[in-house]
């Protein structure tokens, strides 16, 4: 078989220059220098738009091309590029691009019925189970993917670009689909007892090849070669899903009266705001749309009446389908003090990490090291005996059984838990009041470990100097990770 006479046949057929290609397994640049490659090829060079005398000739050459339905025209690429420039995409701020083209299912009939034909006219030239053509899959990436890039002048990015999904529809789909299922009752009849597999694209990969479904059976439903349709491919939708930007820093809570995330009971709100949507509320915006759509993760946190001072604790805010994946260090530093201004809430070091980074957060939080600072009361006043019973810098082991105040969510264990170090002072204003500088292991209620919760927890700050002792107020003075890094304006 020579080139000149494939070529030949796939013209009479009516296929389009492309799609030619295709069939001479053109993999690479050959598809923008046509001309060029027919000619290396042997085979004469005749391009659809340009103009002919010959009025049949014309004619047929304005067919809508059966094999790619126009997937390949000049004017369906114009068509494509103007109908994603008519989206939304100008929000996005991103130099890369990721395209998705869903095509119909009569689009992969048509590769096949083709096929059926090449081995009638050609027989041995082509193979029973290897197709014939450079899949349009491929050819999509060769062709359309280039062309996008180009006219939108982004990158193709498969990491971090903006997801383009593209849908095409086709007025013939529902049509062949129904065919389909008929021919597929008859190739692969359902087992008694056993549902028929619903038609998919897979399903015709996997099922369909001149090897695996006769000639003779195949053109008792489809045309071979697939006929010239009256109507191209049109495009049924567009959306655009932009990367996932991940913003962290660290943050300080100041306030007594601030749940972590929004605190909800019987369908009502108990605090107005939390550490999660006030942190939200001002970064957000700049990054996307529907704020809801924001996973806000911290390397723990506190109770709602428990501050966290010191250098703060890690977050990372994870925000799908982002205009923008930068932070300039102005912006940040903006951000930093409309949090700060809520006067509930500090922010440091914000700023835009990887999704590898992520695992900072997630990792490791038993092994992890926590520094509190505890006021507590005692009943009467505070002793040299006392401090000195408290002051305990190697530390010691306590079992712990999951308080009752958690027992709605968390189920009840007894858990060893070490606490590094403890240390005792008087409250210099107050001699009854303490202040316990006490480092444990994370995961230890401290609250608990202070009064003992009727010995639930043992032993306790109340169990080791033999009397009550009261909770007052509770702050984390440091959590131990050393991430993010440190921003300097
Ligand atoms: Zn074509």
């Amino acid at each position: 078989m020579k080139n000149q006479d494939l070529v030949n046949y796939l013209r009479e057929c009516g296929v389009c220059l492309f799609c030619q290609l295709r069939y001479l397994k053109a993999r690479g640049n050959e598809y923008q220098n046509r001309r060029q490659y027919l000619e290396k090829v042997n085979v004469e060079y005749k391009d659809e738009t340009e103009s002919s005398s010959d009025p049949a000739h014309k004619k047929k050459r304005q067919n809508v091309c059966p094999t790619c339905l126009d997937l390949f025209s000049k004017r369906f690429k114009d068509q494509l590029v103007q109908a994603i420039l008519d989206t939304d995409i100008a929000k996005y701020e991103c130099d890369g691009i990721v395209v998705a083209i869903s095509i119909p299912i009569v689009l992969q009939l048509r590769q096949l019925s083709m096929w059926y034909a090449l081995l009638d006219k050609f027989e041995k030239n082509f193979h029973q189970d290897r197709a014939p053509d450079v899949s349009l899959k491929e050819a999509i990436k060769l062709i359309l993917h280039p062309t996008i890039c180009e006219n939108l002048k982004k990158k193709y990015d498969i990491d971090n670009g903006l997801m383009i999904n593209i849908n095409l529809c086709h007025e013939l789909e529902n049509e062949e689909i129904a065919r389909l299922e008929k021919l597929n009752n008859v190739a692969y009849p359902p087992k008694t007892g056993h549902k028929l597999e619903p038609i998919s694209r897979s399903l015709i990969e996997k099922k369909y090849t001149p090897l695996r479904v006769s000639s003779e059976l195949f053109k008792k439903t489809f045309s071979v070669p697939p006929s010239i349709p009256n109507e191209s491919l049109k495009l049924d939708s567009i959306s655009l899903v932009g990367p996932t930007a991940y913003v962290a820093g660290r943050y300080r809570k100041v306030s007594r009266k601030l749940s972590h995330t929004p605190w909800v009971l019987n369908g009502k709100r108990v605090m107005d705001d939390s550490i999660e949507e006030i942190i939200i509320r001002y970064i957000a915006t700049y990054f996307c749309e529907d704020r809801t759509k924001i996973n806000f993760m911290s390397s723990g946190r506190e109770d709602v009446d428990v501050r966290c001072l010191g250098t703060g604790r890690p977050f990372v805010l994870e925000i799908s389908n982002a205009f923008r994946t930068s932070l300039p260090p102005e912006q940040a530093r903006q951000m930093e003090e409309y949090i700060d201004a809520s006067q509930k809430v500090s922010v440091r070091n914000l700023q835009v990490v990887s999704r590898d980074d992520l695992s900072h957060i997630k990792m490791g939080e038993e092994q992890k090291r926590k520094c509190y600072r505890a006021l507590c009361q005692l009943d009467g006043f505070a002793t040299a005996d006392i401090l000195e019973k408290l002051n305990l810098p190697k530390g010691f082991e306590i079992q712990q059984k999951t308080p009752i105040r958690v027992l709605h969510r968390r189920p009840l264990h007894t858990r060893p838990r070490a606490v590094y170090s403890l240390k005792a002072s008087v409250y210099a204003q107050n001699k009854r009041l303490l202040i316990l500088d006490v480092v444990t292991q994370a995961g230890t209620y401290i609250k608990e470990l202070v009064h003992g919760e009727f010995g639930r927890t043992t032993p306790s700050v109340s169990s080791l100097i033999g009397q009550p002792v009261d909770i007052v107020a509770l702050d984390v003075m440091e959590i131990d990770l050393d991430w993010p890094p440190a921003v300097t304006f």
